[in-house]
Formats: structure tokens, sequence, C-alpha cells
């Protein structure tokens, strides 16, 4: 594949900026790619592993020269990190993100981005409960989709380069505007973490079952809520923080479903709950279509190795 930038330099080097480099690497998408951490520690890792080509020690050097920015640390320092970067742009330059909030980080970041550099923000839909430097791998978006969230005047030749960068990272492109983006991302992914977190929380209080049991009696469902609780506290607190109004609608319309659901068990009603599962059921054979996920039993997990 051709070289699409001279330099990306990639701000945070966590899972979403490690699994970048890995991708832009193997595609061959850039000459230099630089990095920086916020800690020392981070980026002395990132240096022993070889993450990027230049692990510099502040904002400034990372994106001197730099044909292209991708902010890839939590949605609550977006701001703060674009006000910093901001004198040491190249103009001409792109800055994007992969914050999982839009409205906000636009909120936060547009005013820092000079007249002359173009701001492209964008939402990979890749994600493992892993973090920190070891945790990227090049394969993350492959198959999966980014949504990029173009503000207004976007120059269109530029947004087709950018377009054309997260399809070389193996991403399928959809283009939204940023509160349909933060709706759409409160259904399939915020409330969901939240009923994840609250499920863990409540198996974690429950005094009547044992610690054990729910730990050796996982497999029936509970684990797959314990791995999506295990994500990062600091990325989670701030996406909740920053996508508030869509967050509290789904979040409405969910517990108003819970007390149908309630309800029907309490009075008996056998059909309502059958026809509620087969919907639901649908639901599921949509997305395996979609192939946004493997028809293999248990999730292809491997059985032998795990019990
Ligand atoms: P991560 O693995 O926790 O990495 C975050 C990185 O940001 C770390 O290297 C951290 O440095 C750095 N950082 C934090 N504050 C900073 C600051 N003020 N200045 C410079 N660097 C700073 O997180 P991630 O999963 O890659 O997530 C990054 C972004 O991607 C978030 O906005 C998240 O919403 C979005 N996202 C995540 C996923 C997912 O599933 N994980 C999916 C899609 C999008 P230190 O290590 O030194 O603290």
């Amino acid at each position: 594949m051709a070289v699409l930038y001279e330099k990306v330099a990639l701000i945070g080097l966590g899972l979403i900026a490690g699994s970048l480099a890995h991708a832009i690497r193997r595609g061959g998408l850039a000459n230099t790619i630089s990095g920086y951490a916020r800690s020392a520690e981070t980026r002395e890792i990132a240096r022993e592993i070889s993450l990027c080509d230049d692990v510099c020690d502040n904002v400034a050097d990372t994106v001197k020269d730099a044909d292209l920015v991708i902010l890839c640390v939590p949605v609550g320092v977006m701001g703060v990190v674009a006000e910093e970067m901001k004198p040491h742009l190249k103009r001409g330059a792109i800055v994007s993100d992969v914050g999982s909030v839009k409205a906000a980080v636009i909120a936060s970041v547009a005013p820092h981005i000079p007249e002359d550099v173009h701001f492209i923000p964008a939402h990979p839909l890749a994600g493992t409960e892993h973090s920190g430097p070891h945790s990227g791998f090049a394969e993350l978006f492959d198959d999966r989709w980014c949504i990029l969230v173009p503000v207004e005047n976007t120059n269109t030749d530029v947004l087709t380069q950018y377009v054309n960068f997260w399809k070389a990272v193996g991403s399928n492109v959809e283009i939204m505007d940023a509160e349909h983006h933060d709706l759409t991302l409160a259904v399939t992914s915020h409330v969901p973490h939240l009923i994840a977190y609250t499920m863990v929380g409540v198996a974690d209080d429950l005094g009547r079952v044992t610690d054990k049991e729910v730990i050796n009696f996982s497999a029936a469902g509970f684990r797959d809520f314990t791995r999506i609780a295990a994500s990062d506290p600091t990325m989670w607190r701030d996406v909740f923080l920053n996508n508030k109004e869509a967050t509290l609608d789904i979040l409405g319309r969910f517990t108003e479903e819970l007390f149908d659901l309630q309800k029907a068990i309490r009075g008996g009603d056998g059909d309502y709950l059958h026809k509620y599962f087969t919907r639901t059921r649908a639901i599921r054979r949509d997305i395996l279509d979609a192939g946004q996920d493997t028809d293999v039993p248990n999730f292809g997990r491997n059985l032998t190795k795990e019990s």
C-alpha cells in the first residue's frame, strides 16, 4: 500500500494508538510514526517495544511536522491536549481523534484548531477490555466500522484521503453527525457497558451467593458481563460524563422495559416473555449476518482450555 501521510503523530499510547501504530506499519501508510503519552513509564515501555519510530517527551515535539495527528487519550482530556499542541501544528495538517463520544469532544477540541489545520473527528468501533501500550494489535480495526464526524466546511479532498486512511487500517467507514453518533453509541455500547458494570456490582454485593459460586458458575452468562465490566475505568468514567443526555435517555427506556419484563414475570405472562425473546433473538441473527460477531458456540472460546 502507498504512504498516505509522511508523518503521523499519536497522542496517547494505549490500546487504540498502539493498534493504529501496528496497522499503519502493516499497511506502510506513513514514513514516520511519532508518539507521546502522559507518563514517563508508558513512554519507556513504548520505546522498549518500538511501538513508534519516535517516542517524544512532550506534545510539541510529537506533533512537529506531522501531517496527521490523532488524539488517542481519554475523552475528558482531549481539549487540554488540543490546547497544548495548538502552537506546534503544521500548516495544512489534519487533527483527528478516536474518542468514544463525539459532540463533547468536538466542543472541547474545535476551539483549539488553527484556521489552516483540518479537524476530522473519528471513532473506530473496535476495542477490547485491555488497555496500555502492550495491548494494541494490527488487526483490531479489520472489518470493524469507523465513524467519521466531519465538522462544517470540511475540505472534501482532505476528507476522502482520511476515509482512505481508515479503510487502509482495515475499517469500513461511515459518516455521521455528532448527535446521531452519540445516541447510536449510547444504545450499542455505552448503556450496555453500564448494565454490565451494574450486574457485576450486584453480584459483588450479594451475600447469598458466594464469590466462589459466582466465579465457578460464571459461564452461564455472567462471564460476558465481567469481560465488559473489566474495561478501563478512566475511559468509561469520561464516556458517561461526556455523553450524559443520550445515556440517560436510553437508560430511561431500558428501565421502562425492565419494569414491563418484571411485571410479566410476576404475573406469569409467558406469552409476553416468549415474544420479547423471539424479537431479540432476531437481532442477534442480523449481527451475525453483518459479520460483526462469530456464530461459533460460546463466542468461539476454547472450552477445554478455559474450564
Ligand atoms: P488506554 O489504553 O487507557 O490509553 C490511553 C492513553 O492516553 C495512555 O497512553 C495514557 O497515558 C494517555 N493519556 C491519558 N491522559 C493523557 C494526557 N493528558 N496527555 C497525554 N496522554 C494521556 O485507552 P484506549 O483504550 O486506547 O482509549 C483511548 C481513546 O480511544 C479514548 O478516548 C476512548 O474513548 C477511545 N476508544 C476506546 C476504545 C476501547 O475499547 N478501548 C474503543 C474505541 C475508542 P499513560 O499511560 O501515561 O496514562
